[in-house]
């Protein structure tokens, strides 16, 4: 019967009686006979096939079972198929094979006598059935290994991938919450120093420059808390995904002017004039809120880190979008800062307390991305920075993922 496990037996004799009378005696189900009638014939069957058995006829016109059987035991793919030499031949002629000891060999002798047949050739196929069992273990045991040690690799990679997270996540949460106690607690001893007074009964002091005082400082505490936590939201919205952009009808250089307008005092502040070279109007579909986000982002960033030197914006209109470089004279960005100040939480280490979240630029990134745009930046320590951002005219065609 042929079935894919079936064990296979070859049997050579060059008489077609034999091989008649044999094949009948050791056939059974889960066996597959294979029959030759000369040594030429059963080596082309030993190439194509792998065999349990052969049985050979040693007296065999032509190779004779012997020499057919030196010739399997040179070979690599057949010299450890066990062999029975069926011979009429006394005892004293079996040893003229010489290639014995590389394998199993036994004999049959003729007349054949059944049950020898059928119990010699047992032991050879079950032996041969343990043998192919063993082997598939084997393969078992190194497949679900080499499956458990590939496992072990990628549950490592997620160890640490995870390791990473928490440790950013609480690197975060510790310079978060440090960002907001810092303007929290200006206005919570503002506040207490108000009610002193009051306890006092010095009700007095707060005339109208005082209170108009109290108010800017105020605003100014409460506005660093509130782009704190906007950053923080928007950080999360790109995350998880969630940022969306809705595209309207703007013009660039309008919004450029009234963000520069905005940030008149700020600048003041910071001794970094601002000037907008704008060129002509650019109309195009873009998030005029995220613009003018990045915008802000930039200009903070310039006059944060401008060293208290003129900052320029400018405007172009390119063949690949609109073009809006903002230029400071500061204090500059090394090398290899510049390719991280665009992650999440990268911020190059200063003792001066001029840095926010690290958050700003990556957010920034996110934003034009989100339009299918780019951003780069150019700089060297101690000369300044010029951060360049392309803006495509037309939203591309796929959404950026
Ligand atoms: P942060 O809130 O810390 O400013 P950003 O993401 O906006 O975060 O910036 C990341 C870092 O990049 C900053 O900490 C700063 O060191 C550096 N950086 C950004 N803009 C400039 C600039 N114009 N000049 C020099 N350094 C800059």
């Amino acid at each position: 019967m042929r079935t894919p496990d079936a064990a296979k037996v070859l049997i050579v004799d060059d008489l077609p009686g034999n091989l008649l009378a044999l094949n009948a005696l050791i056939r059974r189900d889960g066996r597959e006979i294979f029959q030759a009638s000369s040594g030429e014939e059963a080596l082309d069957l030993l190439l194509e096939h792998e065999f349990a058995l052969a049985i050979l006829d040693v007296q065999m016109p032509g190779m004779s079972g012997f020499e057919l059987a030196e010739l399997m035991r040179g070979t690599g793919k057949t010299r450890q198929i066990p062999i029975i030499f069926v011979t009429a031949a006394g005892k004293e002629q079996n040893y003229a094979f010489t290639g014995y000891e590389t394998g199993a060999v036994d004999f049959l002798y003729k007349p054949l006598d059944v049950d020898a047949v059928r119990s010699k050739v047992n032991v050879f196929v079950d032996l041969y059935s343990q043998r192919m069992e063993t082997r598939r273990q084997v393969e078992a045991l190194e497949k679900s290994r080499k499956e458990q040690e590939l496992l072990m690799q990628q549950l490592t990679a997620t160890q640490g991938e995870l390791q990473a997270a928490v440790r950013t996540r609480d690197d975060f949460i510790s310079m978060a919450t440090h960002e907001l106690r810092t303007p929290l607690n200006t206005l919570y001893l503002e506040s207490q120093l108000r009610k002193m007074q009051l306890d006092r009964g010095r009700a007095d002091i707060f005339d109208l420059p005082y209170l108009h005082a109290m108010v800017a400082r105020d605003r100014r505490q409460i506005e660093a808390m509130m782009r704190l936590i906007d950053d923080m939201m928007d950080a999360s919205r790109i995350n998880s995904k969630q940022l969306s952009i809705r595209r309207v009808p703007m013009e660039l250089s309008a919004l450029l002017a009234r963000v520069v307008e905005n940030l008149t005092n700020q600048a003041a502040a910071a001794g970094s004039p601002i000037t907008l070279d704008a060129g002509q109007p650019v109309t195009a579909l873009w998030d005029e809120f995220r613009i003018e986000q990045v915008v802000i982002n930039l200009l903070t960033n310039a006059l944060r880190y401008g060293e208290g030197k003129p900052v320029e914006v400018s405007l172009r209109l390119l063949p690949q979008g609109a073009c809006i470089s903002v230029r400071d004279q500061g204090r500059g960005i090394s090398a290899p800062d510049q390719q991280r100040i665009f992650e999440q939480f990268s911020r190059v280490a200063s003792d001066d307390g001029t840095g926010g979240l690290g958050l700003g630029l990556f957010i920034t990134r996110q934003l034009v991305e989100a339009h299918g745009g780019s951003i780069s930046v150019e700089s060297r320590q101690g000369e300044g920075s010029v951060f360049t951002v392309t803006l495509p005219l037309t939203p591309p065609v796929a959404p950026i993922p």
